[in-house]
C-alpha cells in the first residue's frame, strides 16, 4: 500500500519515529507521500525525505490554515523551495472555511496561484477541502486547466463526488480514517465509486480510523481503512491493494 497522505515529519512522531516506521512497514505501507504546510515545518520535512529517501516522498505548497497576513512570503518560500528540491505534488493546498474566515480571500488566492504554478509544471496538487466544497469547485473554474490530482480526506455526497467526475476528471478521492466510523455517509455509498477513484491516505498523525480513533494515527493505521473498503466494496484486501497502490504510483509517478 502506498499512504498518499502522511505528515510521519510532524512532532507527533518524534519519540518514537523508529518504531512507527516498522509498524508501517510490517503493516504492508511500501511507500508514502508527505504533504508540505509551510515554511515552518518545511526543513522537518526535508529532513525526513532526505532520511527515508525512496520511501517518503515530499509535497511542497502553502496549507490553506497557514494563510496569514504574511502570505505572499510564504508563497515566495513555496517558489524558491520548489526549485531546491524534488517533489511530486503541490500540496496540500486549498480552503479551509472551518478553521476561520479570516483570511478567506487571501486562501482564495494562495490556492489558485498554486493550482496554475502546478499545471505550468505539470504536478498534481493535493487539495485540502473543509466546509469549502462549493469555493474550491469556483477557485478550480477560474484557473480553468485540465489539473489533476487528489482531494484529500473526502467525505463529501456522493453528489460532490459525482461531480468532481464530470467536472474535474484528472482528480482521485483520498480516503482515510473517516470512512471506519460509524454513520460515515461516504460508507453507505463507496460501493458505487470504483476502485480507479481512490486513493488510500491516512492524514497521519490525525484522522485515526476505528479501532484507534481519538488516539494519535499513524500511517500503519492505513490497513484499517483498507480493509473496511475491502469490506464494503465486497472485495478481497489484496484487490484493494493492488489498485490503489497502482493509482498512487500513477498519481505521483513514485
Ligand atoms: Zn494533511
Amino acid at each position: 500500500m502506498i499512504d498518499t497522505h502522511s505528515h510521519i515529519y510532524d512532532e507527533a512522531f518524534d519519540e518514537d519515529f523508529s518504531l512507527v516506521l516498522e509498524r508501517a512497514r510490517s503493516a504492508g505501507v511500501e511507500k508514502m507521500v508527505m504533504p508540505g504546510i509551510d515554511s515552518k515545518s518545511h526543513a522537518r520535512m526535508m529532513d525526513c525525505a532526505a532520511k527515508l529517501c525512496g520511501y517518503a516522498y515530499p509535497a511542497i505548497g502553502l496549507h490553506p490554515t497557514s494563510v496569514d497576513s504574511s502570505w505572499k512570503e510564504e508563497l515566495q518560500f513555496v517558489w524558491d523551495n520548489y526549485r531546491k528540491g524534488s517533489f511530486v505534488a503541490i500540496g496540500e493546498i486549498g480552503l479551509d472555511e472551518h478553521w476561520s474566515k479570516e483570511y478567506l480571500e487571501e486562501q482564495k488566492r494562495v490556492f489558485e496561484d498554486q493550482l496554475m504554478f502546478a499545471w505550468e509544471h505539470n504536478l498534481p496538487v493535493i487539495i485540502h477541502s473543509r466546509e469549502s466544497t462549493q469555493d474550491v469547485f469556483d477557485c478550480l473554474d477560474r484557473v480553468g486547466k485540465p489539473l489533476r490530482g487528489v482531494f484529500h480526506a473526502f467525505s463529501c455526497s456522493y453528489e460532490t463526488y459525482r461531480r468532481i467526475k464530470k467536472d474535474y476528471g484528472g482528480f482521485r478521492i483520498g480516503i482515510g480514517g473517516v470512512l471506519t466510523y460509524k454513520n460515515s455517509h461516504l460508507a453507505a455509498y463507496i460501493d458505487k465509486v470504483p476502485l480507479s477513484d481512490i486513493l488510500l491516505e491516512t492524514d497521519a498523525p490525525w484522522l485515526t480510523p476505528v479501532p484507534f480513533r481519538g488516539k494519535r494515527n499513524e500511517s500503519g493505521y492505513i490497513k484499517f481503512t483498507a480493509e473496511k473498503l475491502a469490506e464494503l466494496k465486497g472485495l478481497s484486501l489484496e484487490e484493494v491493494d493492488a489498485v490503489t497502490t497502482q493509482n498512487a504510483k500513477e498519481m505521483f509517478a513514485i
